[in-house]
């Protein structure tokens, strides 16, 4: 066996030599020495990559229609549908439309849909958040006699129903606003169980405040909705790619910022324990939102707990996609099916995406 030291000296003494035939004869004869190393390789796993068929008979993720959730944006201000303009093809539908395009979401395959929805009036009690005829509520009946097999997620914050843009009830002290949690926890779960019971089959709480997955579950067993499941957004963290959503949810604060209840995205496991708590008071799927930035934490969450889990593809990563792609930087439905791939490698259950509808057909060519 050679020493280091010795293998350092020829190293030089080769690099020394003038460039001619020597030299090649030389590098001919370290190629063929290295070829015969390499005729000992046992796991050559270039093996399996070296045509489609066995790449496709190796692949470990199938990203197949029902992984997908499309958003819906219903406004109660529109007559026609208005498209917005930080997300290209992404619109705020009116009333009399979203029946429509559920049906549409339901024929391309989809098996699910979250709705968001945009109140002609705001508030400081968010009241139209759980009003008999406020906008989900109609949303719902709408698109349940229409297609009552499509599940019917509903997401349950009061931000897009208060005057001031936050997702909870606030007090102002001079300077300082405070989001207050029990009283917002009263809101939502009244919420909550108005969306129930105009048809939801599912309510997603995105709001961040403690304990209401425990609220919510106990009012919704109690008035007879033990069916309704709940989808916690478990780890929602306080993030700059929310910013084009903003504008589809017309629900951008009108002060401060929401770190005092979305979690500082420096943190994983805090994102265990609120998932944790959200498990013990009854959350039925986990989300995690954004997602790509967030892949160790769905990858965490989901070995950890094994419960389904949902990521949600957010806004500012759809948009940067869009971007990139307009530009003729990157191939679009390239690094979607790349990004989609991605997140269910990384444990994703259901993956929340304004592609939904675009995969389905993708997936299906
Ligand atoms: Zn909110």
């Amino acid at each position: 066996m050679q020493t280091l030291k010795a293998v350092l000296r020829q190293v030089r003494d080769r690099s020394a030599r003038p460039i001619g035939d020597h030299t090649c004869s030389l590098a001919s004869n370290n190629a063929t020495r290295t070829l015969h190393d390499m005729r000992r390789l046992v796991h050559r796993p270039r093996r399996l990559r070296r045509s489609a068929a066995l790449r496709n008979l190796v692949r470990e993720t199938h990203l197949t229609i029902h992984d997908f959730v499309l958003p819906l944006f219903v406004s109660e201000k529109l007559d026609e549908r208005r498209p917005v303009a930080s997300m290209p093809g992404v619109f705020q539908l009116p009333m009399k439309a979203v029946a429509d395009e559920a049906r549409r979401a339901q024929d391309v395959g989809l098996e699910a849909v979250l709705l968001f929805g945009i109140p002609e009036h705001k508030d400081e009690e968010a009241s139209g958040a759980y009003a008999e005829n406020g906008v989900i509520q109609e949303a719902l009946r709408a698109i349940k006699s229409k297609c009552p097999e499509l599940v019917a997620i509903t997401d349950v914050c009061l931000c897009e129903y208060m005057s001031h843009g936050h997702c909870g009830v606030t007090r102002i002290d001079g300077e300082h606003f405070h989001v207050l949690n029990d009283e917002s926890v009263e809101l939502l779960v009244k919420t909550a169980l108005s969306h129930a019971a105009s048809g939801a089959d599912i309510v997603a709480p995105s709001d961040m405040m403690d304990g209401r997955i425990g609220a919510i579950r106990g009012a919704l067993d109690a008035r007879g909705f033990d069916q309704t499941g709940i989808m916690s957004y478990a780890a929602k963290f306080a993030s700059v790619f929310y910013g084009p959503f903003r504008e589809a949810a017309e629900s951008p604060p009108q002060f401060g910022d929401r770190r005092s209840y979305q979690m500082d995205f420096a943190n994983g496991n805090e994102a265990l324990r609120e998932v944790a708590l959200d498990i013990e008071e009854g959350a039925d799927i986990l989300m995690i939102k954004p997602a790509l930035p967030y892949l160790d934490i769905l990858w965490r969450v989901r070995e950890r707990f094994g419960k389904p889990t949902a990521v949600y593809h957010v806004s500012g990563e759809y948009a940067m996609v869009k971007a990139a792609a307009d530009k003729g930087l990157l191939d679009e439905h390239t690094a979607v099916i790349e990004i989609m791939t991605a997140l269910k490698r990384a444990g994703a259950d259901i993956i929340v995406t304004y592609w939904a509808c675009e995969l389905a057909k993708w997936l299906r060519e």
